[in-house]
């Protein structure tokens, strides 16, 4: 049987002599091959026409993490607090996420991830948590193998139907959605009311999430059946 090929978006890394890497992390290399698909880099193409061309070469998109969102895309000015943005990256991987949605793929965003899939299809973001009264902290001072706040999953969700009504998570950001992209449905918040997931309850596998499920395998393994549904979905 053909094995699915799993699109990996790539950031812009420079690096300190001014060069720059098309990169992406190797746990998100690792996750798809472990879960039996085969995967690939997408870099930040600036034209659509190649952009459409790299999905038509692919069976599901992942949208991995980074830098901010420019937040001029969802209609606001910068935060003093805005991190880094790359408005190339961004819409690359508005192009992507669009065109897959339009194609029927699986879908799958992990932590810049979510927050892109919210603002392309209409929804907002916080630019800063610190904003937000009564917040936790999402900006974890531990590694990424560990996981240190607790998520309740709403019941139904095809993430409740992997993890269960709770998990525990790790968290490395400094922004969460805001109001909910239409046609997406908030499907995991923390005790604080920060949401850290989302779904398109029309598609077989849209989600959004707002930890780092490919860094926890080892102490958590069902972690890996989130890649494992998000691959058998993409093999049809
Ligand atoms: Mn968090």
């Amino acid at each position: 049987m053909r094995k699915p090929v799993i699109g990996i978006t790539a950031n812009i890394l420079t690096l300190e002599n001014c060069s720059e890497r098309a990169a992406v992390g190797t746990d998100y290399v690792k996750v798809v091959e472990m879960a039996g698909g085969v995967p690939m880099i997408l870099p930040v193409v600036t034209n659509k026409i190649i952009a459409q061309a790299q999905i038509m070469l692919i069976d599901g998109l992942i949208l991995s993490g980074g830098y901010d969102v420019d937040p001029l895309l969802f209609g606001e000015q910068p935060d003093k607090r805005i991190g880094y943005v790359d408005p190339d990256r961004d819409n690359h991987e508005i192009w992507l996420v669009k065109s897959a949605a339009h194609l029927k793929l699986p879908v799958f965003g992990i932590c810049r991830g979510i927050q892109l899939i919210n603002i392309a299809f209409g929804g907002t973001i916080y630019q800063d948590l610190d904003a937000v009264p009564g917040v936790i902290k999402h900006m974890q001072n531990a590694k990424n193998s560990v996981s240190t706040h607790a998520i309740t999953l709403s019941l139904g969700s095809t993430l409740s139907g992997i993890l269960g009504s709770s998990a525990i998570v790790n968290s490395f950001h400094h922004q969460a959605v805001k109001e909910v992209a239409p046609g997406f449905v908030a499907t995991a918040c923390t005790a604080d009311g920060i949401i850290e997931a989302i779904e398109n309850p029309l598609s077989e596998f849209f989600v959004g999430v707002q930890w780092h499920p490919e860094t926890l395998l080892a102490r958590q393994p069902q972690m890996l059946e989130l890649f494992e549904r998000f691959l058998t979905v993409a093999a049809r």
